[in-house]
């Protein structure tokens, strides 16, 4: 088990799993060598982790973009999913960015449950959009999600949540390990190794996907904030990081370890195929149809 009692000294999620009785498995790592837990099916109850954070108060704000051609493509399966998965019996507030606020979807919230939409310039090249995101959201954490949200979260769109997605997942300071590259050696994973990018890391803990993470709001600010620095200070010196935002949030998340990391099957993708470590999927990719959404 990991969840030592040195544990309890090193991050405050650590000491809150211990005492939730978070289990560990044989069959994969369930926790980092800086003592955050890895959380897969069969550690948990999740009974435990929604009666303290309805104890504790806990909110949660879900950001998400949908911008262009991505807002037909995928929000209404991604809200209509997540009302049914994600966070159920707390209150959940959406921040929906988008080009085009009079196409967002209607769906009916339940109860705690409300969204705010948020108009937001499209540039033109979808690296721009999936990069600037690191902007909007710190901005909307100052001057809204701060003063009526304990934690973020923040998500791709093009994504479907098909299982539990709830309190357990909440943390200070969270990231998801990437579906495609958990079970690989370091060597293969994609860092950005370009010296001149804000982004260039050449080694690391994990290849963690950007499609998802969260935190306390004040972590997510100074994450998204730093991502922005970085992605900026790249364009002024005219170097892009490999996998855009992706790249600038894992060399930060190598600074600023996670306090806790969510195991693939928090952002599973079928085309993998089986594998018997992921006993449950709480949420899938869509079909990726680059093609037509991705042209200007
Ligand atoms: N996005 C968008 N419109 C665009 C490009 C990106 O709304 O034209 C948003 C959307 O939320 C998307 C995210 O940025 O899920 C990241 O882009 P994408 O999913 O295409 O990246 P990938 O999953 O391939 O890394
Ligand atoms: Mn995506």
């Amino acid at each position: 088990k990991c969840h030592l009692e040195s544990a309890k000294m090193l991050n405050l999620d650590s000491s809150v799993d211990a005492s939730l009785n978070l289990q560990s498995r044989p069959d994969v790592l369930t926790c980092t060598y800086w003592k955050a837990a890895i959380i897969w099916e069969g550690m948990f109850d999740p009974r435990l982790y929604d009666e303290m954070h309805k104890m504790r108060g806990s909110s949660v704000a879900l950001t998400v973009f949908a911008v262009g051609r991505y807002l037909d493509a995928y929000l209404h399966t991604f809200l209509n999913s997540s009302e049914q998965h994600f966070m159920v019996g707390l209150p959940v507030t959406y921040y929906v960015f988008t080009d085009m606020p009079e196409k967002v979807p209607n769906i009916k919230l339940s109860p705690l449950r409300s969204m705010k939409v948020i108009k937001v310039e499209k540039n033109s090249r979808w690296q721009d959009v999936s990069m600037m995101r690191m902007k909007s959201i710190s901005d909307v954490i100052e001057s809204d999600i701060r003063h009526h949200c304990t934690h973020v979260f923040c998500f791709d769109v093009d994504q479907v949540f098909t299982g539990r997605f709830g309190s357990e997942a909440l943390g200070d300071s969270v990231a998801l390990l990437h579906a495609h590259y958990y079970r690989l050696p370091k060597h293969l994973y994609t860092y950005d190794r370009n010296p001149n990018s804000k982004a260039y890391m050449e080694t690391g803990d994990f290849y963690y996907h950007a499609a998802i993470f969260g935190g306390l709001w004040k972590n997510v600010k100074a994450l998204t904030e730093a991502c922005y620095q970085g992605i900026m200070e790249d364009k002024q010196n005219n170097v892009e990081a490999l996998w855009h935002d992706e790249s600038h949030l894992n060399k930060y998340m190598l600074l600023h370890k996670p306090s806790k990391v969510l195991s693939p099957e928090y952002c599973w993708d079928t085309s993998i195929g089986f594998r018997r470590d992921i006993q449950v999927t709480r949420l899938l990719w869509a079909p990726k149809y680059y093609d037509t959404l991705r042209t200007p």
